[in-house]
């Protein structure tokens, strides 16, 4: 805004014009001031900001983060929403969609969370919170506002917490209480829907021998080994976890008894196929199980445990190197 270059004040009432235009520059360099500070934060800021006219079904506003998180033109967007449909994963859009659909009865819905495919093809996670915006409620056109956070790391150090909490560290295998977890799990299901169910317990024969004869440290790659050999010998579904020191467990759901004896057998036969180097001496292991089957009598998971556990002890008295169905 340029002011006159003639003096004005002689003219009546131009001192007052001239005081206006002075509080209007001062405004507009306010107003800049403040616009050029918020485009700052907004590039700044690692969240998209959008805004979206319900009623048109047209984005409306878009932050510079946009560009850079989904890795796609914010034009484009503007131009066409379907451009915000056709950058989420597709598993994910039933979702997304169904939540934004809630805010307008809810008012705010802060917890969706969903993938984006970027342009580029790498899959992200967002934290896509939206809100219904007050002008709204003064009978203001519909729009609703959100902010999309990328999630992304926050997510895989939740899934490494998550991996670490549940899994044994010697033997990547399922640790005890996340495997009793999930064999609670499959019990109830095969409780439910009246399918079959087996428990499985195993324990290496003479461990502390191995130790004593080998050294612990050849002790653990006993224990590394024997765990990937049955993870390998076990079907897709099977639940495997270490549940004491030399102490594994395994649950078949929906297996016949004849498959899971099967199953045991096979593992049985793996287990004494592994060889172990130590120094110039190669030696190898064996163990004892104990297997049982879902009863209709069978109320809880401990009793099937229990079951395994006698079977096992058995074979052990028995000599070792056995399986004994109980
Ligand atoms: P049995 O045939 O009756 O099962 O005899 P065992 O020697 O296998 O059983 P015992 O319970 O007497 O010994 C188990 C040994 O397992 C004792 C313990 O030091 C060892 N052990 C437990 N956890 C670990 C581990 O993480 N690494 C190693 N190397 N040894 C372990
Ligand atoms: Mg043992
Ligand atoms: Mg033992």
């Amino acid at each position: 805004m340029t002011l006159p270059t003639t003096p004005l004040i002689d003219t009546p009432g131009a001192a007052e014009t001239l005081i206006a235009l002075m509080h209007a520059q001062a405004e507009v360099a306010r107003l800049s001031e403040r616009e050029q500070l918020f485009s700052s934060l907004l590039v700044s800021v690692n969240a998209v900001l959008w805004a979206f006219d319900w009623e048109t079904r047209k984005m409306v506003y878009v932050s510079p983060a946009y560009e850079r998180i989904f890795g796609r033109s914010a034009g484009l967007l503007l131009a066409d929403y379907s451009e915000w449909r056709d950058s989420i994963y597709p598993d994910d859009l039933n979702y997304a969609e169904r939540s934004l659909n809630d805010v307008i009865e809810k008012g705010a819905i802060e917890d969706r969370e969903y993938r984006i495919i970027r342009a580029d093809g790498e899959v992200r996670w967002l934290s896509d919170k939206c809100f219904v915006s007050h002008q709204a409620e003064a009978g203001h056109r519909l729009i609703v506002v959100g902010i999309a956070e990328d999630i992304t790391e926050k997510k895989q150090l939740e899934d490494e917490l998550q991996r670490l909490a549940t899994t044994d560290v010697l033997t990547q295998s399922s640790n005890r209480r996340h495997f009793f977890e999930c064999a609670q799990r499959e019990f109830e299901q095969a409780r439910l829907n009246g399918t079959p169910l087996s428990f499985l317990l195993l324990d290496i024969d003479d461990f502390k021998l191995i130790n004593d004869t080998y050294g612990h440290q050849e002790g653990d790659v006993v224990l590394q080994r024997l765990a990937e050999s049955a993870r390998s010998t076990l079907r897709r579904g099977d639940l495997f976890g270490r549940i004491g020191g030399e102490e594994f467990a395994a649950v078949f759901p929906g297996c016949a008894p004849e498959m899971a004896m099967q199953i045991a057998e096979r593992l049985q036969r793996e287990i004494q196929r592994l060889s172990f180097q130590h120094q110039d001496i190669s030696f190898s292991i064996t163990a004892s199980q104990g297997l049982t089957n879902l009863g209709s009598a069978d109320t809880n998971l401990e009793t099937l445990y229990a079951r395994a556990d006698a079977g096992m002890y058995q074979a052990k008295r028995q000599g070792k190197n056995q399986i004994v169905l109980v």
